[in-house]
């Protein structure tokens, strides 16, 4: 008898188990939209320039690798802040906001989350409904029972925003919120600011604790204007969380930076939270990796890398857009005008609309792997396979 024999197979993780399938099909003209990674106009993942030229700079001094401080890189979290909350916030100078660097944006969702459930074990934590799929699972091994609020509304084709609206207001107190702080996974639908400002009210008058996810920020409109719902909410509220991270904006998937800051309502308040964060990190993994950190520090230190950095996310933020324009009208050509929402989404994914059968047929047929609940990453699209998504979307909508 092994120790093991009563383990039970866990499935497959839903999204990385489409790539295996996409990996497995020989047919060339297969094109894989089901996992959130940008894809140039080649349909490669590039390497950012800004981090290659951080990267050669960082080989031409080679430095030795000692532990970094258990909160992280102290340049690296400074320019996290900064992002996050605003170079001239107020809140950094009052020393209000801690940030604490981690493996990603999911490590910080899941350093926050580790707090919390030190600060009240018996919360209640609701995510949108639907929501990344990585929410549910990572609240729920913290050891929070997790509901969902209303979000998507598939008859209408967009939001429940009364829906919404009516399961915050009805979320006891202490209640963690987590919320897409801009381009939402996986629907690609954001609310817009008025209605940010009644959930704001909402969270304010019902005393929950909001927990933004900012694992996008630049992939809406810009890095400033992304970031606009945390530096509300900070504004007005006397703590949040924010999880944010690099994978998507420099490219660095592979390299988990990203962070979580904590809203504080005064400098002793932050100290007491940070040395309690530090604790949980040292008890995961002691202190994060050097490299990652490094290369975002470097280019936002130097304001050449900096305006590098900045005009190529613009650039990958105008090329999904047109993307999306390129999509709807070739659905509209090829007799699907019914699709043009896919244009009015935004960041990198779109809820196609399209059921569970038809994306099984997309694959089967066509070898177009999206995911089963109809999410396609429109940042995999190019001027090569638009078309062909185009047209066997059609194929199988009619
Ligand atoms: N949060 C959301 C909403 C995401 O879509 C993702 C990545 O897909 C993450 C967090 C985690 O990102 P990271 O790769 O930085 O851990």
């Amino acid at each position: 008898m092994s120790l093991f024999s009563t383990v039970e197979q866990a499935p497959p993780d839903p999204i990385l188990g489409v790539t295996e399938k996409y990996l497995a099909d020989k047919r060339p003209a297969k094109v894989n939209l089901g996992v959130g990674v940008y894809q140039d106009a080649s349909g490669r993942l590039p390497l950012m320039r800004c981090v290659e030229i951080a990267e050669q700079r960082l080989a031409e001094d080679p430095k030795p690798r000692g532990y970094l401080p258990i909160d992280g890189l102290a340049s690296y979290t400074a320019d996290v802040r900064e992002l996050v909350f605003g170079a001239d916030s107020p809140l950094i100078s009052q020393g209000r906001v801690v940030t604490v660097q981690a493996l990603g944006g999911t490590g910080g969702l899941k350093l926050g989350a580790d707090f919390l459930r030190q600060v009240d074990a018996a919360a209640t934590v609701l995510i949108s409904d639907p929501s990344w799929e990585n929410h549910r699972a990572l609240f729920t091994r913290a050891g929070f029972s997790v509901s969902s609020y209303r979000y998507y509304d598939p008859a209408r084709r967009g939001i429940d925003f009364d829906g919404m609206l009516a399961d915050l207001t009805a979320a006891q107190p202490g209640t963690i919120v987590v919320l897409h702080a801009c381009c939402h996974n996986p629907t690609g639908y954001d609310l817009n600011r008025e209605q940010w400002a009644q959930v704001l009210d909402v969270v304010e008058a019902r005393n929950l604790v909001p927990f933004l996810d900012l694992a996008y920020q630049g992939f809406s409109v810009g890095l400033a204007d992304d970031a606009w719902v945390v530096r509300t909410f900070a504004s007005r509220l006397g703590n949040l969380f924010c999880a944010s991270s690099f994978s998507k904006n420099f490219g660095l998937y592979g390299e988990r930076v990203g962070a979580v800051s904590v809203l504080c309502r005064d400098a002793d308040e932050a100290a007491r939270v940070r040395s309690q964060l530090k604790i949980v990190v040292r008890t995961n993994f002691s202190n994060p990796p050097t490299h990652g950190a490094q290369l975002v520090a470097t280019v936002l230190a130097d304001p050449t890398l900096r305006e590098i950095w900045t005009s190529e996310l613009t650039g990958m933020r105008e090329r999904i857009k047109s993307m999306r324009t390129s999509l709807a009208s070739q659905l509209a050509q090829a007799g699907v005008p019914e699709m043009g929402y896919v244009a009015e989404q935004v960041g990198m994914f779109s809820y196609s609309g399209l059921t569970r059968d038809q994306m099984l047929r997309l694959r089967e047929e066509f070898g177009v792997y999206g995911t089963d609940a109809g999410r396609i990453c429109v940042a995999a699209l190019n001027e090569n396979n638009v078309g062909y998504v185009a047209s066997s979307i059609a194929s199988v909508v009619r």
